[in-house]
């Protein structure tokens, strides 16, 4: 008998496991409590983007979905800083050609939930998951217009519903389910940078760029039709925060003063400030992310995590390839590879969120000090002489394969070494020596 497979959340997630489940044979129906997407006018712009990187690509390339996905990438070869008097400096994220891609969030759900309906994945939506029945195995939803209520039974519930997953919070309510959230003191908020009239892009097309302050930071992507999805990410109190910018006069004075070579890039820039929404940002903890044979959770339901890294979606692909691959290994014994999926993946979601993290001073902080940038020339230079000895944690993160848990361990390791290297004193007058390769190798 065919498997049943009932999937909580069609977003970027739902969408791939939604795929890989029905590659895999078996019957799939999603139920997402928003509005239906392929309905929806979207655009190629004007949208909040994502920055897909190699674990994502490889999770899309298991399910042939992406040549779709090219075709609505554009990459970002490097980061280009842009310092409070509007200079601009650049770093390069990997070996030349290796990039990282932005993609619209709303035009890759859509390719992707296409692709699982043309396969045969029944969607449903306006559907929102309101409890489960973990004794039968049971996943009531209610139509989120006219209240009408439906109880679905099947043999695997996926909780694929976001950070603030219906799913999980049902889990929760067991006995012994760790759980933890930790917000932290900043929000975000995005702002637009339209295109030229000529719909080319305003900024350098291929990068990645960053305003980075100290304690906070902007950052933006580019989109498809020449505009620029930006983000800042603020403290919410304290000075330079949220707080701080309740009028028109006061937001446009902050941009002038903190990113003036902004300001004339957003013609309506305090219209855009006070009409977008400012949203808070969090770390979700939980286990197991199973119960028993018959419910998982994927994505942000199992490991929410603070967007520095640009890993979030990245990490749910990976958590879609590898329970694909446990299957195959378990022979569709849904208990015991869910059991070894929660010891396995549990890691690697704590190993994302630490990243996250660290990633976060990173970007607001030290790709503004000349040390972070010598030092990362120095790692580059040690790379290009034993690639078999030294993978930047960037590049393992970014381009790479390697789990998120051993990337960040090693990381660890690197900069402890990096670190002994960069305290010699005329470190930057030498770097360029074999004296400090040698010495790398010897501490390695
Ligand atoms: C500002 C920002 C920037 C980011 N940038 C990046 C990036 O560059 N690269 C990257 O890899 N990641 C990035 N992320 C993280 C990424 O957005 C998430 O990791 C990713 O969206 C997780 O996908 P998901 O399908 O698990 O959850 P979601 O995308 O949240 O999808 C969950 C779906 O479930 C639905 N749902 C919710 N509750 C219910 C319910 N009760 N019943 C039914 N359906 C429900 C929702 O409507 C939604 O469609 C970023 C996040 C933020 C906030």
């Amino acid at each position: 008998m065919k498997k049943n497979i009932t999937i909580a959340g069609a977003g970027l997630v739902g969408s791939l496991s939604a795929l890989y489940m029905k590659k895999r044979g078996f019957n799939v129906a999603m139920y997402e409590r928003r509005d239906d997407l392929r309905l929806a006018k979207i655009t190629a712009g004007k949208s909040i983007n994502l920055a897909l990187s190699e674990r994502g690509w490889t999770a899309l390339k298991k399910v042939d979905a992406a040549k779709d996905v090219e075709k609505i990438a554009i990459p970002m070869y490097k980061r280009i800083m842009h310092d409070v008097q509007g200079n601009l400096s650049e770093q390069a994220y990997g070996n030349p050609g290796q990039a990282i891609y932005s993609v619209s969030r709303s035009m890759l759900n859509l390719v992707l939930m296409e692709k699982a309906e043309k396969l045969g994945v029944d969607i449903h939506c306006n559907q929102k998951c309101t409890d489960i029945d973990f004794e039968t195995g049971t996943a009531h939803f209610e139509h989120t217009n006219s209240n009408e209520k439906t109880s679905i039974h099947s043999d695997l519930l996926i909780g694929a519903d976001g950070a603030f997953s219906a799913v999980r919070n049902q889990m929760v309510k067991r006995s012994r389910q760790q759980y933890s959230q930790q917000y932290i003191e900043h929000g975000y908020k995005e702002l637009l940078i339209p295109a030229h009239d000529n719909g080319s892009h305003k900024l350098e097309k291929n990068a990645l760029h960053i305003w980075p302050r100290g304690n906070f930071m902007l950052i933006a992507l580019p989109n498809l039709d020449g505009s620029y999805t930006c983000t800042l990410f603020a403290p919410y109190e304290g000075q330079e925060s949220f707080e701080k910018l309740k009028t028109h006069e006061e937001v446009q004075e902050y941009f002038e003063k903190i990113f003036p070579d902004l300001v004339p890039l957003i013609p309506d820039l305090s219209d855009q400030f006070f009409t977008n929404p400012t949203s808070s940002m969090a770390i979700m903890r939980t286990y197991p992310w199973h119960v028993n044979d018959h419910t998982i959770l994927v994505g942000d339901a199992a490991h929410a995590t603070v967007p520095f890294y640009g890993q979030g979606m990245n990490a749910g692909f990976e958590d879609c390839r590898i329970l694909d691959e446990l299957l195959d290994k378990h022979n569709n014994n849904f208990k015991t590879c869910f059991e070894e999926y929660s010891r396995v993946r549990k890691p690697n979601g704590d190993g994302v969120q630490d990243l996250s993290m660290h990633n976060f001073i990173v970007m607001r902080d030290k790709t503004a000090q000349p040390n972070f940038l010598l030092q990362k020339k120095i790692e580059q230079k040690f790379t290009q002489l034993y690639p078999e000895k030294w993978t930047p944690l960037y590049s393992m993160v970014s381009f790479t394969n390697i789990s998120y848990a051993d990337a960040w361990h090693i990381g660890m390791k690197q900069e402890k070494l990096m670190q002994s290297i960069m305290n010699i004193p005329n470190i930057s007058e030498v770097w360029d020596s074999d004296d400090i390769m040698e010495k790398m190798l010897r501490l390695l």
